[in-house]
């Protein structure tokens, strides 16, 4: 394949200088180009009819022969007449101002015509049927392909141009296996290049299809597992002995026992997980995906008490200051209470410490937390990005937990990992946390080199948030109605305002002045707070604060709340011009409700609407489940919101999918890629495969690099 890749199409007999340029315009330029230049469809031409037998209405293929053929002026259009006839019988057909037909069909060819029959005054008649010139694909499963109107290729000349390139190209190689073809019942390339372009059956075009969408699988799944193997080569990871201890980490037990809650079987198993790759010398390089309230945070806590305990410091990264404060009064409410080993202290242990590092902290403190970290008196340290910086010293880096940020991905990874090496310490163990999952086959490719595990499970009492999507000024008064109910009750409510163009500055202020209509009209009487990102940080979280304690039970605010923010009393959430937010974004708001075990509710403010963002509004009201709205999601948008532009632009997905049909193929590629790698990213053993993957997506170099 890859030689095919090499050779230009001009190799070609039909394919001179000015066809080459047409199909260069189309982004066809080598012979594989034109190999994977797929039909997009068949005309299955096998069974033809007989003229006696058309019926009127329905479409079929007759082989005739023109008996006469005449051009007819009327009323200003062109119409060529043509009689055609087979043995059984006559008829006639009718082109308008299509005059070439005239030179195409002159009397005395043979042609396949297709079309519905019409009746017209008494006559038989086709008109403007389709034609297919007596040729090699007559009487059989004729391809259509792309044909580009701009750049001037029909799809007969491709069909052409592709039967000449299969004749000649002969057997191809296969780089999978035949124990694996077979064991998955995929046909061999040969069969799958020739299936598809020129079936004999149209099974042998679905068989056909199905091994090339594997084969482009195979290289997107050979290519993330090379890029992996690249960047854990040789590398030196942190061995947590707590974890690998027998009957496991002490001081995770400990956190465990302390909690008034029994954890869910998902939590149980995400932490088993996760303390298995702690305790190996490998790295962990691990995405937690979880629904918003599924206890993610429970999970990171127990790998950082883990970490703790064998004397390594570990860190959270939110990606807010906002986040990373709550995070920090998360932790210390369930790790400050542990103990840690400190032979420096009385009695030989200390209270395990948890800092937060953000931004906003003033000068002297900071300087005091950065001084702690790097004597090792912390254990734990919450803060947003800014604490990966090489201002921080962390002489004991064991764990990095990134939360709500699954693009955290290899570049961030290579440079921590740079960063460790150069200062002779080993790499830490990573933990990614999302309330934004990725349908799992697409997480498979795109995030092939970090593992998955799914917290599918909400802990026990959760009620459902009652979702309604509210159209009219009248329905849309249950929502404010709804809000002063829960008020009067001592619940609270978020507000969240349309967005505005350009967001900044004009999103704060709509959202002012939102407040300030509420204020006068829907919610009057009730204290309204304000939320947007342009607030100073302590405003913004006096904002929170007085939310949270009731001061201001109503939150007006913009999409800030989105993320994270947890404030169980809040049983009612509005948002306003409902259709500008995608599904993730809208579960995620939702998300800031239902918190506790009280009744809640989501009303989705939006006029009647029609397609996609009907879908979404409709999805959101059918279903709380973050993994199901992920693959509608995926199911409208298509896999560009999965694939970013520069894995898109590292794969050659034409025919497979990463939608919910091929999620199956995306398992079965995934494990041949992992027999075929093996631990070896140079594939010396397999140097077809190889090749393949260097020249479909892009070159070896990609791999040395960081990505
Ligand atoms: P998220 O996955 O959205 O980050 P959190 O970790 O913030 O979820 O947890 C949401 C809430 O659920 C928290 O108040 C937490 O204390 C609580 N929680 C976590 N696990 C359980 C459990 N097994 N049973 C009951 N409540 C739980
Ligand atoms: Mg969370």
């Amino acid at each position: 394949m890859s030689q095919l890749a090499r050779l230009e199409v001009g190799v070609l007999q039909g394919c001179g200088p000015v066809r080459q340029r047409r199909l260069a315009e189309m982004g066809v330029t080598s012979v594989l180009d034109l190999l994977t230049t797929y039909p997009l469809r068949y005309r299955d031409q096998r069974r033809l009819a007989q003229v006696a037998e058309l019926v009127p209405g329905e479409a079929a293929w007759v082989r005739a022969v023109v008996r006469r053929a005449r051009l007819v002026p009327s009323r200003g259009r062109q119409r060529v007449e043509l009689v055609v006839a087979d043995s059984s019988g006559a008829l006639t057909v009718t082109f308008f101002n299509q005059r070439f037909r005239l030179r195409q069909l002159p009397e005395g060819t043979e042609a396949l015509f297709y079309g519905p029959l019409q009746v017209f005054r008494g006559r038989r008649q086709l008109t403007n049927p389709q034609v297919d010139l007596e040729g090699r694909r007559s009487g059989r499963i004729a391809p259509q392909y792309p044909a580009s109107e701009r750049a001037g290729v029909a799809s007969w000349e491709i069909a052409q141009l592709v039967e000449e390139a299969l004749d000649r190209a002969g057997r191809f190689a296969d780089p999978v296996p035949e124990a694996w073809r077979s064991r998955l019942g995929l046909v061999d390339r040969t069969q799958a290049f020739s299936g598809i372009h020129r079936p004999e059956r149209l099974r042998d075009a679905a068989l056909a299809r199905r091994r090339l969408a594997f084969d482009e699988l195979l290289r997107l799944q050979v290519d993330v597992l090379r890029r992996r193997l690249v960047l854990e080569a040789g590398t030196r990871g942190v061995v947590h002995r707590a974890a690998a201890a027998p009957g496991g980490s002490a001081l995770v037990r400990e956190l465990l026992a302390r909690l008034p809650f029994a954890l869910t079987g998902a939590q149980e198993r995400a932490i088993d997980q996760v303390l298995a790759d702690m305790a190996r010398p490998r790295p962990m390089h691990r995405l937690l995906q979880g629904d918003v309230g599924s206890g993610k945070t429970l999970v990171a806590a127990a790998a950082l008490a883990c970490c703790a305990e064998g004397g390594y410091q570990g860190v959270l990264l939110a990606p807010t200051e906002v986040l990373a404060e709550q995070h920090h009064r998360s932790l210390l409410r369930l790790l400050g209470e542990l103990e840690v080993e400190d032979p420096g202290a009385l009695g030989g242990r200390r209270p395990l410490a948890v800092g937060l590092l953000t931004g906003r902290l003033p000068a002297g403190q900071r300087r005091q937390l950065l001084e702690r970290l790097e004597a090792g008196q912390l254990d734990v340290v919450v803060g947003t990005h800014a604490v990966l910086t090489p201002a921080v010293e962390l002489p004991r880096l064991g764990l990095v937990v990134v939360d709500e940020q699954h693009r955290f991905g290899v570049a961030q990874r290579a440079e921590l990992r740079a960063r460790q090496e150069a200062a002779g310490r080993a790499v830490p163990d990573l933990l990614v946390m999302t309330a934004t999952p990725i349908p799992r086959t697409a997480a498979m490719t795109v995030l092939g080199d970090l593992e998955v595990t799914e917290l599918d499970e909400l802990p026990p009492g959760r009620q459902p948030v009652e979702t309604r999507w509210l159209r009219t000024p009248s329905e849309q008064a249950e929502a404010w109605e709804r809000v002063r109910q829960e008020v009067a009750k001592g619940h609270r409510a978020y507000v969240v305002c349309p967005l505005v163009a350009d967001g900044g500055a004009k999103e704060a202020k709509a959202a002012a002045a939102e407040r300030e209509r509420l204020a006068s009209a829907e919610l009057a009487g009730i204290p309204l707070g304000l939320l947007h990102g342009q607030l100073p940080a302590d405003e913004k979280e006096a904002a929170l604060a007085a939310f949270a304690e009731g001061r201001t039970p109503v939150l007006v605010a913009t999409t800030v709340v989105e993320v994270g923010v947890d404030v169980p009393e809040a049983t009612v959430m509005v948002v306003e011009d409902a259709g500008q937010f995608g599904i993730a974004q809208l579960h995620q708001l939702r998300g800031r409700v239902g918190r506790s075990a009280r009744p809640s509710w989501c009303y989705l403010l939006a006029s009647e609407l029609t397609g996609e963002t009907r879908t979404r509004l409709e999805a959101l009201e059918a279903t709380t489940d973050g993994f199901a709205l992920a693959e509608i999601d995926l199911e409208l948008r298509g896999e560009g919101t999965v694939l970013g532009t520069r894995q898109r632009g590292r794969s050659d997905l034409k025919l497979a999918s990463l939608r919910r049909k091929h999620r199956g193929l995306v398992a079965q590629a995934r494990a041949v890629a992992e027999d075929l790698v093996g631990e070896d990213p140079d594939l010396t053993a397999q140097p077809l495969l190889r090749d393949e993957v260097d020249c479909l997506l892009g070159g070896t170099g990609a791999y040395l690099g960081t990505g």
